[in-house]
């Protein structure tokens, strides 16, 4: 019988329980806020094939991953990536892994919800920051709000949970805080505003002109509603509070105000394999080559436990100055958000 690795806990003592993991760089479509027009993309040869996925993330459960969180670029358009989450839920199955979900923008929910439903995954977030069709088309670029309205509505259908997630983007869904909150309602939806983080390369005029802080948003909905502080933690940068005249909870992402380092509890995979230890630091490691290098997966978790081990204690993003510091040039599709 093989022992119980030890499980991986970095230098200030967090446990490492949740892997986030990018399966694709591509997308269908171009959110200007993640993604310029004319992207070049990932040659085929430099990806990881579903195989090598599934054995790095099933080591990565091996070590204590029970949460894994499947993201891109956009994670469904990903060729035959059922085979992915087919292999993935057999961790669920034998109770290692907890939750296996992932972030999608909705375009493929009509065809893909029930499978990933039938294989285990219970909730999901869908990528959405307007409900206005024109304004939709203008801010994905390519794409159809109709398309992933109906997307959302099949995976309601299915059971799974849906928690939209949008951007808060000043003079463009400002005046949708309401609309999208009631909409939310009567659907049933979680919602949780994110703030737009400086991504990409000079990409700093827009971001700090598209900036609206979530304290605003979060002072606009206390002008309206009563707002209890819930003190649910997600060892991530989202903080909730709940509306009591609605019941509903309403999430905040705020990487750029709010200090979440201290109880971080995961590490971003990218789709060539290279691991992300900070959202907000370059420092990553290359999983791809001991991977590749040998069948035996002893020098793979050999590499994670040495990236672990150089988890920093937090980032440097800052707008307090009205210019962007600790600005990263990869882009959010490229670590998975
Ligand atoms: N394509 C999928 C989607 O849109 O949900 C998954 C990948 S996408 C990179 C993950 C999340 O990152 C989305 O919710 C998106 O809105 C968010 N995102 C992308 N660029 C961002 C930025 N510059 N600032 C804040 N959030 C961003
Ligand atoms: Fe694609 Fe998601 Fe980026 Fe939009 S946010 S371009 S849907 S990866």
């Amino acid at each position: 019988m093989t022992s119980t690795p030890s499980p991986l806990v970095d230098p200030f003592a967090r446990a490492i329980s949740y892997l986030r993991v990018s399966v694709t760089d591509r997308c269908d479509f171009r959110c200007t806020y993640c993604m310029s027009e004319q992207m070049t993309f990932l040659p085929k040869a430099d990806l990881l094939s579903l195989e090598e996925l599934d054995r790095l993330c099933s080591t990565f459960v091996r070590l204590g991953v029970q949460k894994l969180r499947i993201t891109g670029g956009e994670p469904l358009v990903r060729k035959d990536i059922l085979t992915f989450f087919r292999a993935m839920s057999r961790h669920l199955d034998t109770g290692t892994l907890k939750e296996l979900t992932l972030t999608t923008n909705g375009s493929q929910l009509t065809r893909y919800a029930d499978e990933l439903a039938a294989l285990g995954v219970r909730r999901i977030n869908v990528s959405l920051d307007t409900l206005d069709p024109d304004k939709f088309a203008q801010i994905t670029r390519w794409g159809r709000l109709n398309q992933v309205l109906e997307g959302i509505e099949a995976a309601k259908s299915v059971g799974l949970k849906v928690k939209i997630n949008a951007v808060a983007l000043k003079g463009f869904n400002e005046d949708e805080l309401f609309p999208l909150l009631d909409w939310c309602a009567e659907e049933g939806h979680d919602l949780t505003f994110i703030e737009v983080m400086p991504m990409g390369e000079d990409m700093s005029p827009l971001r700090l002109d598209q900036y609206w802080p979530l304290k605003d948003l979060r002072t606009r909905l206390a002008g309206r509603f009563t707002l209890t502080d819930l003190t649910e933690r997600t060892g991530g940068p989202a903080r909730y509070v709940r509306i009591e005249e609605t019941g509903q909870k309403v999430g905040f992402i705020t990487p750029l105000t709010h200090n979440f380092c201290e109880s971080c509890n995961r590490v971003r995979l990218t789709c060539t394999g290279a691991l992300y230890m900070c959202l907000g630091q370059e420092d990553m490691a290359d999983l791809r080559a001991p991977l590749r290098a040998s069948p035996d997966d002893a020098d793979l978790e050999q590499a994670i436990r040495a990236a672990i081990a150089r988890k920093p204690k937090g980032h440097d993003f800052d707008y307090s100055r009205q210019k962007v510091t600790g600005q990263m040039t990869r882009h959010m599709s490229h670590t998975g958000g």
